[in-house]
C-alpha cells in the first residue's frame, strides 16, 4: 500500500510551520518526506518510518485503522511504532513558539517508507546523500532511553544440487542430504569461531548469532538426494562486515560443493541492515542521556540507525512508547508517556539547533 498519504499529511502540517518539504519518489508509490526548516552545517533530524507492518484486525478489539482515546492510552496501528512519534515531534515543534524561527542550525523532520520490510525508504536516502545534519534522532519506541547501537541483520539460502538416482547404488547419483550435513557442520564451526572471535558486553547476547531456521531437501527413502536447501540468518556485532561474513562463508561453503559433484548456490535473502554503534563518547549520546536521564543501552532490533549514521550524522534511535506494544494486537501508546517526550524532544532541538 502507498505511504504517499501520510507523507502528504505530514507535509500539510509541517509546510504552515515554515517548514519547506521535498517528497523523494520511490517505486510503487512510495516516497520519503524530507522536511526542513532553516539552513545551516549543523542541526538534527528527527525522524520516524509512516509505515507499520501488516495486521489482523480480527485479533484487535477495535478498528486498528481508527485511534481510540481510553484507559488512558491512545490505542491503533502505529501508535507506538511509530506514527506517534510525529505528533509528539510536531507537538515540541508547535511548542517552540518564537524560539522556532530562531533557531540557528537546521531541524529536518524525516518521513520514511518501508521501514518495516525492505527499509527501501532508508536506502534511498543514503544513495541520494541526504539528509545532512550533525545530529539524527529516530523516534523508534525505546521508552526514552537513548538507543546507540544494535546488531545487524543478514538472511541467506545454501541450495545444493545433486544428483538424483536408485538409492540401491550411491555411484549412481550425488547425494545433496549428505553435502548438507557437512555444510551445517561448516557453519556451525564458522558460527562458533565468529563467537570466539566477536564479543560486545553491551548486548544481552553477547556473541553474534546465527540461526539455522528452514530446511528442505529430498522426497524419498529409495532415492538419492537430488536437491537440498537450507535458510539461516546471522546477526553480527558492530565492528563486523556483512559482505566479508559472505565472502568467508563462500569460500568455506563452496569448495564443499565441488569436492562432493555437488554445486553449491549461496544467496542473500534479503537486503542486509549493517550492525550499528554510535559511540557512547559521542556527543549526541551525552546530550540524550543528559536530557532524559536514561544511559544509553543496545536495542535487540535492527533500525535505519545505520542507514543516516553513513550519511555522516551522529544517530541515536530514541522515542516514546513500548518496543513491546509494537507489531501487536491492540497496540498503544499511554498519555502519561506523551508530554515527558514532548518535553525532551523540544530540549533536543533547543541544544542541537542552537549551536
Ligand atoms: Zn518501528
Amino acid at each position: 500500500m502507498s505511504n504517499r498519504a501520510v507523507i502528504d499529511q505530514l507535509a500539510s502540517w509541517l509546510e504552515p510551520l515554515g517548514f519547506s518539504c521535498e517528497i523523494q519518489e520511490l517505486p510503487d508509490n512510495k516516497a520519503n518526506l524530507i522536511a526542513t526548516l532553516g539552513s545551516g552545517s549543523g542541526g538534527l533530524v528527527l525522524s520516524g518510518h509512516t509505515d507499520t507492518v501488516p495486521c489482523n484486525p480480527e485479533r484487535w478489539d477495535q478498528d486498528p485503522f481508527t485511534l481510540r482515546d481510553s484507559n488512558n492510552r491512545f490505542y491503533g496501528l502505529g501508535a507506538t511504532d511509530m506514527k506517534g512519534f510525529f505528533p509528539v515531534a510536531l507537538a515540541a515543534i508547535e511548542n517552540l513558539g518564537e524560539q522556532l524561527q530562531k533557531l540557528k542550525q537546521p531541524l529536518i523532520i524525516l518521513a520514511t517508507a518501508d521501514e518495516e520490510s525492505s527499509m527501501s525508504g532508508a536506502r534511498a536516502l543514503a544513495e541520494a546523500g541526504k539528509p545532512k545534519a550533525r545530529y539524527a534522532v529516530i523516534g523508534e519506541p525505546t521508552g526514552m532511553r537513548p538507543i546507540r547501537m544494535h546488531k545487524g541483520i543478514t538472511m541467506a539460502s545454501v541450495r545444493i544440487q545433486g544428483l538424483a538416482g536408485h538409492s540401491s547404488n550411491p555411484a549412481l547419483g550425488h547425494n545433496a542430504l549428505e553435502t548438507m550435513h557437512e555444510v551445517l557442520g561448516e557453519l556451525l564451526a564458522f558460527r562458533g569461531e565468529l563467537q570466539k572471535q566477536h564479543q560486545h558486553t553491551g548486548f544481552e547476547v553477547q556473541v553474534p548469532t546465527l540461526n539455522p531456521g528452514y530446511i528442505h531437501g529430498g522426497d524419498n527413502p529409495n532415492r538419492i538426494c537430488g536437491h537440498c536447501e537450507m535458510h539461516f540468518d546471522l546477526r553480527p556485532l558492530p565492528g563486523m562486515h556483512i559482505d566479508e561474513l559472505h565472502k568467508q562463508l563462500a569460500d568455506r561453503l563452496l569448495p564443499i560443493g565441488h569436492r562432493c559433484n555437488t554445486p553449491i548456490t549461496l544467496t542473500r535473502l534479503i537486503g542486509d541492515i549493517e550492525p550499528f554503534e554510535e559511540p557512547a563518547t559521542s556527543a549526541l549520546v551525552q546530550i540524550a542521556e543528559k536530557l532524559t536521564g536514561n544511559p544509553s543501552e543496545s536495542a535487540a532490533f535492527a533500525t535505519e540507525a545505520p542507514f543516516l549514521q553513513a550519511l555522516g550524522m551522529q544517530t541515536i534511535v530514541m522515542g516514546p512508547g513500548s518496543i513491546n506494544q509494537a507489531h501487536q494486537p491492540n497496540e498503544y501508546i499511554e498519555h502519561s508517556e506523551i508530554q515527558p517526550a514532548i518535553d525532551a524532544i523540544q530540549a533536543l532541538i533547543l541544544r542541537c539547533c542552537n549551536e
